[in-house]
This record gives C-alpha cells, structure tokens and sequence, in this order.
C-alpha cells in the first residue's frame, strides 16, 4: 500500500492527539526544590561512584538476570528461586536476610539513623506453569526467555543496586529492605507485598517497585480488581434417563445473562470499570447433565466505590439468576458457589507526594520523559493504605510480557539502575 504524506499526516494527528486523550495530563513536572535537590544528591561522590561500580558490574547484572530467569518461578512455587536470590543478595553484603512466612526474601541494609523503613522491591513470581522452558536464549543481543524482564530483570537490578552501595561505600539515613516478593501476579493476589502490610507488621514508610516497563515509567495508582469463581452445583445424571434434572451449564447461562446486561448497563457511564467472564468450564460428557458448572470472573475499576458497586452487581446478578432457574419447574435445585479468589484495591497517590516528585525529578535528570501511570502492581496495597509507593521501570528495551516469547535488551540497561538507586536514595536520605 502507498501512502502519500498528505494522507499519513491527518493520521498521525489523529494519533497524537488520541494519545494525549488516553493520557489525559499534561507530562509531570516537579517542583523546582525536587529538582535541586535530586541534582545536588546525584552529584555526592558516593552516589557517583556507586553509578561507576554499576557500569563496572554490568555485565555481571547480565549474568544475575540469566541465573535467576533459569530458575522456573510459577505462581504459588516461588521457593526454588527465593533461596537461590536470597544467597545472591547475601553475597551482596547485606546486614541481615531472611525469608518470611509467605516466601517473601528480604535484605536489611542498616540505615546510620534509622529513623526509617524504605523498600526497593521486584517480584520473583512468573506467570508461566511448572515445566515451562525458561532456558535463556540469545539472539544477537536480544535475550528470550519467559520472565526475562518480568520481573527477572527487577531481581538483577536489586542485587546491582546493593553491590554498588556495598563497594561505593553509600549508606542511606533510613534502613532499605531489598524485597523479592512472591504472589505478584494473577491468583497470587498480591500476597508477598499484602504479607508485608498485614496488622501488626513492622511499618514500612515507602515502597518502591521494579516491576516491567522502560525508564521513565512512575506508576503511582492502582488499577483495582476483584475476582470470583461462581460455582452452580447440582446432582447430575442421564441426559434422556435423568432429563428434567437442574441442570448448573443452564443455570450458568442465566446467570452470565443476567450480569453482562446489568454490568454494561452500569459500566457504560462513569470513569472506566470493567467485566470479564474469562474462563468456564465443568461437566464429563454431552450425554450427562453435569453436576457442576463454573466461571471466574474478573472486574476492575480506577474508582474504589464503583468496584464494591460493579462487585455488588455482579452477587446479585448470579443469586437473581439461579433464583429464576430454579423456579421454572425443573426437579432438584441449583446451589450457587461465590469464591472470591483474586482482590486489589485501587487507589491514586497524588503528584504532590514526595516520593512522586523524588522519582519525576530524578527521571528527568536522567533524561527520560517521566510517565505517571496506574497498574495493577504491588503498589496498589501500600497506595491503598495511603503509604508512598511508586512501581518503576526495568529499563533497557523489552516486549512480550506474558508470553512465551518475552525479550528483554539491554539498550542503556544501566540507566534505570542508576535511575533506581537515586529514587531510592533521595527517599532514605544519605546516611552521614
Ligand atoms: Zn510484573
């Protein structure tokens, strides 16, 4: 097809300004005293030489990031790669590591005042099952491999970051707990980063996520969900011998009837909610009306009342439906299930925050366009709660997150390393 610029240009508008509509801000800016101060910091001798020490080491990081993307991690089987991270990060020359309830590894590194508790965090979960070939595969300078960057490269970055402090001999004011959590993705429900805010945990003042994405990216809110399996259960029997016999595959389809009309009628309006229905399943054969039926439902919205509220629906919907199944005269009745089996919280942090501001400014100094953003990461928790937490890019340049042909390259990977340690450092303060 041949394009004339004449044509291309009306296009490329459209574009931008489709662009600008989705973003809907201005790019972030941060106030002057942010700015002075993330440059004056950047400029320590230490910090200095602990970017040095990152250069140094850097094909060392590469290394780290193939080790630990060789060691499978699926959801819920995280401890193969906790023990051989926690090893790493001990090497590191921590003060303290230790593995915690949940699986989650941690690495102390002492503060001089102690005032504080900062956390630089990147999760050791993938979403890829047991067996999956996570074998490291180099094509001209791109590395394949399922997990690469998500999060893998978030871990290698930890260990770069805690080697140069060690070696630059930087210490912070606030004590830094270098955290790899587990439960990060999908059904993992965020239970390594939930662990660390249950009721009477240690406090944690700020949280600062690696987790995908190039340099630049701030996420400071999150995407709340909420997810459910409906289960429809009934006796089952002999589809002629048995026929009249409730039926759960019918009852499901009342109930995914009742709640796509109620849910779209609400989602149509209003700031952006969503529904899913993304897996069904149940039943043994088409000869036998099944004894169980069943789906897992996915909901989420950037507004925490209207996710109780398209939650609310969704309840209501699947106990409206059964309820009409089983009065229409069939024999025996539908049980209806509800497992909640997936909860995030939503929730913004504003740009105002300091550690917000801390990470525009120092995303700038570094020459990258900061991006405030809203996802479905580990922040969501401590945003929830009202606690600083930003979720930062992996850096260098990578693609196909989720998939079995994830890559990651390491195009200017130190920068966001760099850029990593500065955030961190200007939210613990340098130690004296
Ligand atoms: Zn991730």
């Amino acid at each position: 097809m041949k394009f004339s610029f004449v044509r291309v240009y009306p296009m490329l508008l459209v574009m931008v300004f489709s662009f600008m509509h989705i973003s809907g801000q201005e790019l972030p800016t941060a106030e002057k005293s942010y700015a002075k101060a993330i440059k004056k910091l950047s400029a320590n001798t230490q910090i200095q030489n602990a970017y040095a020490v990152i250069d140094e080491i850097d094909n060392q990081t590469t290394a780290d990031l193939i080790r630990l993307t060789e060691i499978e991690a699926p959801p819920f089987m995280e401890t193969k790669r906790a023990i051989a991270f926690r090893a790493m990060l001990e090497d590191t020359g921590m003060d303290k590591t230790w593995i915690d309830e949940v699986g989650n590894v941690i690495g102390l590194k002492i503060g001089t005042n102690r005032n504080r508790v900062v956390v630089l965090d990147a999760h050791l979960d993938t979403v890829f099952p047991e067996g999956t070939d996570v074998s490291v595969k180099k094509k001209g300078d791109t590395l394949f491999a399922p997990g690469i960057g998500d999060d893998t490269r978030g871990l290698a970055m930890l260990l770069a970051i805690a080697k140069a402090m060690k070696k630059a001999e930087l210490k912070a004011s606030a004590d830094i707990w270098f955290v790899a959590t587990v439960g990060e993705e999908g059904l993992g429900d965020l239970r390594g980063v939930k662990h660390f805010f249950r009721k009477g945990a240690p406090k944690i003042d700020s949280w600062i996520a690696i987790d995908g994405g190039s340099a630049g990216r701030v996420n400071n809110a999150g995407l709340g969900s909420t997810r459910y399996k409906a289960v429809f259960k009934g006796k089952g029997g002999h589809s002629w011998g048995a026929f009249g016999l409730a039926n759960p595959h019918h009852a499901l389809g009342y109930a995914i009837t009742h709640f796509t009309k109620e849910a779209k009628k609400y989602t149509d309006q209003g700031p952006k909610t969503s529904f899913n229905i993304g897996r069904i399943g149940g039943g043994t054969s088409v000869n036998s009306i099944p004894f169980e039926s069943w789906m897992e439902v996915d909901m989420r919205s950037v507004d925490a009342t209207r996710l109780l509220k398209i939650d609310s629906i969704f309840k209501s919907s699947m106990h409206a439906a059964v309820a009409e199944y089983n009065a229409t005269g069939i024999k025996d009745k539908i049980v209806l299930e509800l497992i909640k089996i997936g909860d995030r919280p939503s929730g913004e942090l504003s740009e105002t925050t300091p550690l917000v501001q801390r990470a525009i400014a120092a995303t700038t100094f570094f020459g990258e366009t900061p991006r405030l953003t809203r996802g479905s990461t580990n922040g969501n928790i401590p945003i929830a709660l009202g606690i600083p937490a930003i979720t930062i890019g992996r850096g260098g340049k990578g693609g196909g997150a989720h998939s079995l042909g994830e890559w990651w390259m390491n195009t200017d990977g130190t920068k966001a390393i760099k850029l990593a340690l500065l955030i961190t450092m200007a939210e613990a303060g340098l130690g004296n």
